[in-house]
């Protein structure tokens, strides 16, 4: 059984410093047998559905699935029909955001509803009941012989069981409304992480970035702790992917995505920008700590040697350009964007596979030449 964990699976990293990136042929069939064998070893069905399940978890680019794959399977020890139906409905189909989230809307009104019906059973049942409780009790008052009161006896046995009948129907629909609505809710949170998801490197996206640098750049302001931002921007990206082909482009950025995640840690915010771009906020972090991590990715970046390991072929290795800058007290998020892309720009411009800051004599000549 593999294990591939959220973000941790990649299929082109080696342990050294030296990365392979594999033919399409050998990387897609790699993923198309661990897919068969999952599949013959949990005794699936092998229909297509499950090997497209199986096939992005091996490819480990769908970090969310891998998660809810790894943590049914660590509490059932299966995958039941219902979850495989659940997985694929919520992680793969194809249908577009909005009409899952109208699916999922649909089936929570419904869920509303058969919960209001079931409340309002409940309710006209306690009452009735209610109501023969309190006629037994007058009825008892006026009884005067043993018939009597037995039959009252009875009657209220009769009623009270039939309570209690009611009470566990009430309960096991209660007890299904709960499981589907926690279903419900994962639906809804997968949809939601999907949204502010980049699928190519599984790092936030440009809605994700733009939402969290708000946040810590107010919280900032607000508690008056430093803040830095990096932008970063591969060097020569277009000749990369003229020369190579944008699948392996699509897979070098993958790499620097896989970078970042082992550089970066706790409350920092990664995300990609754009293109062949990618940002990170760091909380709670001055400038020349800024500086450091800026440079660590850098390294990280350049330390991997590309070979395609079909042909051995050399790809090389691809570099970025860094721009850092502080958040200061008069800044707003455009203001604090603006000077890490202008310190990217100057890195770019002064021989890039370098990081720049605003502190920098660069980024000053950067900035004057701007105006002049
Ligand atoms: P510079 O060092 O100045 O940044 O040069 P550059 O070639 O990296 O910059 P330029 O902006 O001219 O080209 C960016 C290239 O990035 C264009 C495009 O081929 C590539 N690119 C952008 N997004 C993607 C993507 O999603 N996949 C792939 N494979 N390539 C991408
Ligand atoms: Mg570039
Ligand atoms: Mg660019």
């Amino acid at each position: 059984m593999i294990a591939a964990e959220s973000g941790q699976c990649c299929p082109l990293l080696g342990d050294g410093a030296v990365i392979k990136v594999l033919d399409d042929y050998e990387r897609t069939l790699a993923f198309a047998e661990v897919a068969l064998g999952q599949i013959k070893s949990l005794r699936q069905t092998a229909i297509p559905r499950n090997y497209e399940i199986w096939y992005v978890y091996a490819t480990g680019y769908n970090s969310p699935l891998n998660k809810i794959i790894n943590e049914t399977l660590a509490r059932n020890g299966k995958l039941t029909e219902a979850d495989l139906e659940q997985i694929y409905d919520t992680y793969l189909s194809q249908i577009k955001t909005t009409e899952r989230i109208d699916k999922v809307g649909s089936r929570v009104i419904g869920e509303v509803d058969a919960v209001m019906t079931l409340i309002s059973d409940a309710l006209g049942m306690s009452a009735s009941y209610d109501e023969r409780l309190s006629s037994a009790a007058q009825k008892l008052s006026h009884a005067e012989t043993r018939d009597q009161v037995k039959a009252i006896a009875e009657s209220l046995m009769k009623s009270t069981i039939e309570m209690r009948e009611t009470n566990k129907a009430l309960q096991d629909r209660l007890s299904l409304s709960k499981t589907e609505i926690s279903n419900l809710q994962q639906s809804l949170e997968a949809i939601r992480a999907e949204s502010l998801t980049d699928p190519l490197t599984g790092l936030g996206n440009r809605k994700y970035f733009d939402r969290s640098i708000e946040t810590a750049v107010q919280a900032a302001l607000a508690s008056g702790e430093p803040l830095s931002l990096l932008m970063f921007d591969i060097d020569h990206f277009k000749s990369f992917n003229d020369s190579y082909g944008h699948l392996t482009g699509d897979q070098v950025l993958r790499l620097v995505g896989m970078s970042l995640k082992q550089t970066i840690k706790g409350q920092d915010i990664t995300a990609r920008y754009g293109g062949e771009e990618f940002a990170v906020v760091l909380p709670n972090t001055a400038l020349r700590q800024a500086l450091t991590v800026a440079d660590h990715i850098r390294r990280a970046v350049m330390a991997k040697e590309l070979k395609k390991k079909s042909t051995g072929e050399i790809l090389g290795r691809v570099t970025i350009s860094v721009g850092v800058s502080m958040l200061k007290p008069d800044d707003d998020t455009d203001s604090l964007i603006e000077r890490a892309d202008a310190c990217l720009y100057a890195a770019k411009r002064n021989g890039r596979n370098r990081v720049i800051c605003e502190a920098d004599p660069e980024y000053a000549a950067e900035t004057q030449f701007q105006v002049a």
